[in-house]
């Protein structure tokens, strides 16, 4: 090989471009692409740490069932059975799939084929829907579709970014090295940071909000009333090309008050949070970045939509440099809601609505097709719990540690009549659950597409062979259809097939009134998909991609964007005496989900090493802590053990612990055991970033 691979980073949703190039001695050798649109050559710890993720440690190499090695065959023959004496007895909706925002489209499209197609239940969620769930909801209530407005040269066209919820340096560390060089080049680039913690991502701001948490819907209401008092309003925007907004200015007003009243209910001083709304009035370019700590809320949603009140209000979004942006988590949570991959939608964006369903139909050819959403992550846990699901497929994701009330859904994995499992790696905590373990090819084995956080859809390419007998996971799909009698259906000799039937069902029956569709993506389907270069949709056909809702229009039936009436809600569980700490979860920077890979590189893990809890200095004393020990901490969905910072970024009252260590790498180390269940009604979004917990010293 001389010239390197072109291909993406697998983590997180920036969706870096990367050039890979196998060397003599074994080794990878792994830099950014400079010209992919996403990173322009930049990398972050953990994509120039991937060629030392690569190999055979710990990897599942070979089917098996209830531990024993058996052939592929053997394999493929036992599930596709199995399912089919499941569905048959019980129902299609006894059988479910949990899937994940690390799989490639192609992966994601069969998937769901499948399942709503032809065993003709909706029982498939995925991962995605603990990441960026009320993101999705918030732009479908507001904007008529699940579009996310900006892209990263927005950040540099802003005048102010006003980060929400995000430790974007470590979470999302390319898109903040852009807005860190961004503002070195122009000093007056004003930066603000909205999180109850001081984190790393506050090096560049010129200002720091350390919201008390659950709040922000508060503090946006807070600033819709003041761009009315203050006649900051874009009035010929608002009245062409929104509704709602009366009843939503009426709730905001009521509920939020003046500043002295928005300061005390957030925690913050008056002075300061009246910085941020002058900031935010009188600036034309603003970009409000979003990420979990407003996703991942049992009212998520009616966060995502408090801001983009406020960016509708001043008709800031289809134009440079302004817009609600959210930045997914997962390198492919886009791509997979595009071709439905969450149990509330059908393929190419469609949703059960009759139309849609029997267009879907028609397209598959599945009589059978499912009619009606399936379960929600949560729900379905619950379901194999309940035994109403007997059968659950989990495919490149780890719910035993990463569901919220982990131990409660390991018991019920554990319980399941039928388990399986697709993974790279033979031991997670969710493989010792599994009675089926199939070997899936990883990055660097397989050939698909992503969708990253501004809708850019790259290929990610293969530049090694699979080891042992792993396979992709849309061709293990497509074996199990066909011996569960969907031979017809599932025809598929390559990844290209697969992404061109996606493509060609964007357009299918297209008659333009779904032109957000991606629909053009029939163009692309056309293409030399080895050749594929990365491209946003939506693609209309036969022209550039356009900015969205340049034209004021947007894709509700009037073409009138939606303010939302948002009345604050106070987290689920408040604490209390036996419970008085609010736990919040989330990334360190060089760490990835679970760790399956990240924890194989040591320079990574060398950054931090174990599962910690950070704590303000006047907690830890009140709680008889001190730095280096370890704490116990529990509430009441479980326990986990963690070593103690003290440390005076956190916020009085709040507890951060990192959501990566499983039981597979620590002892009692999963911080989503702690957490509650409880989810958006909307989104159905858990509430990852509230949890009452006690810590004591252990
Ligand atoms: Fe880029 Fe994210 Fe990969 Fe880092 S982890 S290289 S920011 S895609």
């Amino acid at each position: 090989m001389t010239e390197p691979t072109k291909t993406t980073c697998p983590y997180c949703g920036v969706g870096c471009g990367v050039l890979v190039m196998p060397q003599a001695d074994g080794t990878v050798s792994v830099r950014g692409d400079p010209d992919h649109p996403a990173n322009l050559g930049r990398l972050c710890s953990k994509g120039a740490a991937l060629g030392e993720t690569l190999g055979t440690a710990g990897r599942l190499l070979h089917p098996r069932i209830a531990d024993e090695r058996v052939s592929w065959d053997q394999a493929l023959d036992r599930v596709a059975g199995r399912l089919g004496e499941i569905v048959a007895e019980h129902g299609p909706e006894a059988v479910a799939f949990y899937v994940s925002g690390q799989l490639l489209t192609e992966d994601y499209y069969v998937a769901n084929k499948l399942m709503k197609g032809f065993i003709g239940g909706a029982n498939i969620d995925t991962n995605s829907r603990l990441c960026m769930a009320s993101s999705v909801a918030g732009y479908k209530r507001a904007l008529g579709a699940d579009t996310v407005p900006c892209d990263y040269a927005d950040l540099e066209a802003a005048e102010l970014i006003v980060l929400v919820g995000s430790n974007t340096a470590w979470c999302h560390p390319v898109v903040y090295q852009r807005i860190k060089q961004a503002k070195q080049a122009n000093p007056d680039r004003q930066i603000v940071v909205i999180d109850p913690r001081r984190t790393a991502s506050c090096e560049i701001a010129d200002l720091h909000l350390p919201i008390a948490p659950g709040t922000d819907t508060v503090l946006f209401n807070g600033l819709l009333n003041w761009l009315r008092r203050e006649d900051a309003l874009d009035w010929t925007f608002l009245e062409s090309h929104t509704e709602g907004f009366a009843a939503a200015f009426t709730t905001a007003r009521e509920s939020a008050g003046s500043v002295p009243r928005v300061a005390a209910a957030c925690g913050l001083p008056e002075s300061e949070l009246a910085d941020f709304y002058r900031r935010f009035a009188r600036t034309e370019r603003v970009v409000t970045l979003y990420s979990q700590g407003v996703n991942q809320w049992s009212f998520g949603t009616d966060k995502v939509n408090a801001i983009i009140n406020c960016h509708l209000a001043t008709g800031r979004i289809g134009r440079p440099g302004m817009g609600p942006f959210s930045i997914t988590g997962q390198p492919n949570a886009m791509g997979g809601r595009e071709v439905g991959g969450l149990a509330n939608q059908l393929a190419a964006h469609m949703d059960f609505a009759p139309e849609d369903i029997d267009r879907v139909g028609r397209f598959w050819q599945a009589d059978g097709i499912a009619r009606a959403p399936g379960l929600k992550a949560v729900e379905m846990l619950r379901a194999v719990e309940e035994g109403k699901i007997k059968a659950i497929w989990v495919m490149a994701t780890n719910p035993a540690v990463s569901m919220p009330d982990a131990d409660r859904v390991r018991a019920a994995l554990r319980a399941c009549e039928l388990v399986i499992c697709s993974d790279l790696f033979a031991d997670t905590d969710t493989a010792r659950c599994a009675d089926v373990l199939l070997p899936a090819a990883g990055w660097g084995e397989k050939e698909g597409t992503v969708t990253n956080s501004e809708r850019c859809i790259s290929r990610q390419r293969a530049f090694l062979d699979p080891p042992g007998e792993a396979r992709p996971d849309w061709w293990i799909l497509a074996e199990v259809a066909r011996r569960m009698g969907f031979a017809d259906a599932f025809p598929y000799r390559s990844a290209a097939e697969v992404f061109r039937e996606h493509a060609a069902l964007s357009a299918f029956e297209n008659d333009g009134r779904r032109d957000f569709d991606i629909g053009a993506l029939a163009d692309l389907a056309a293409t030399d998909y080895d050749r594929l270069t990365p491209v946003q949709w939506p693609l209309p056909a036969g022209r550039e991609a356009a900015r969205l809702f340049a034209d004021g229009r947007f894709y509700t039936p009037n073409g009138k964007a939606r303010f939302i009436a948002i009345t604050p809600r106070p987290p689920a569980t408040a604490p209390d005496d036996d419970y008085p700490l609010v736990l919040n979860t989330g990334r360190i920077r060089d760490q990835w989900h679970t760790m399956t890979r990240t924890g194989l590189a040591p320079r990574l893990s060398s950054h931090i090493a174990e599962p910690f809890v950070q704590i303000r200095p006047v907690d830890a004393a009140a709680h008889g802590l001190s730095r280096g020990g370890i704490a116990e901490l529990t509430s009441r969905w479980g326990r986990m053990l963690a070593r103690i910072e003290v440390d005076a970024d956190q916020r009085p009252g709040s507890v951060f612990v990192p959501m990566h260590w499983s039981d597979t790498l620590a002892r009692q180390a999963r911080a989503d055991a702690l957490v509650n269940p409880v989810t958006d009604p909307v989104s159905g979004q858990p509430e990852f970033k509230h949890t009452p917990v006690q810590v004591s010293l252990f």
